[in-house]
């Protein structure tokens, strides 16, 4: 009832969101009670809460964002890094003429690593964060909002779910 009422739209038809739920029921766990508990996909992404954001005690307010959003912290730690690690997570932009400041502008304190999960978690978190650039980080996103420069701007986010794997192994091991 509940189903066909749902997906009765594309009843007939094989498109990409019957396949998607059909590939989550597939992962559903059927349910103790015998009901049918659909799981949604979820990803996790690699966030850090960057010196910065630790140095102005804005870590509470950006992680009542991200839990209000509905993500969820998988794991957590407080760490202080160092150019090596900074050299493979920014290999992008080690060529760059301001790649020394950002070394740092990251190792200038400690930083919040955290694995953050949730339907969507890895553009999700990209959203919730806001864009790169200053300028066009609108308000009501966490840079939008708390950032006054591209280089300091709280947070640093996956951009992709091969960024995510390879962040979350670099970070949690
Ligand atoms: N950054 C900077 N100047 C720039 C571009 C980037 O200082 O012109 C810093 C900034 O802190 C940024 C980080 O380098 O968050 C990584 O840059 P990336 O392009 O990966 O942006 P992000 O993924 O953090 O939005
Ligand atoms: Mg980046």
């Amino acid at each position: 009832m509940e189903r066909g009422s749902r997906h009765g739209i594309s009843r007939g038809r094989s498109d990409a969101a019957s396949a998607e739920t059909a590939k989550n029921r597939k992962r559903s766990n059927g349910g103790s009670r015998g009901e049918r508990t659909t799981i949604m996909a979820t990803e996790r992404t690699y966030i850090m809460l960057k010196p910065d954001c630790i140095r102005r005690g804005l870590a509470g307010e950006v992680i009542a964002r991200i839990e209000r959003k509905g993500y969820r912290l998988a794991d957590a730690k407080m760490m202080t890094l160092d150019e090596p690690i900074l050299r493979e997570h920014y290999a992008h932009l080690k060529d760059e003429p301001f790649f020394p400041d950002i070394v740092e502008y990251m190792t200038s304190g400690p930083v919040l690593a955290m694995i953050v999960e949730g339907e969507n978690a890895i553009r999700g978190m990209r959203i919730l964060m806001g864009a790169t650039r200053f300028e066009d980080a609108e308000a009501g996103t966490i840079r939008g909002d708390f950032a006054a420069s591209t280089r300091y701007n709280l947070i640093h986010g996956s951009d992709s779910p091969e960024s995510a794997e390879a962040e979350i192994r670099r970070f949690f091991g």
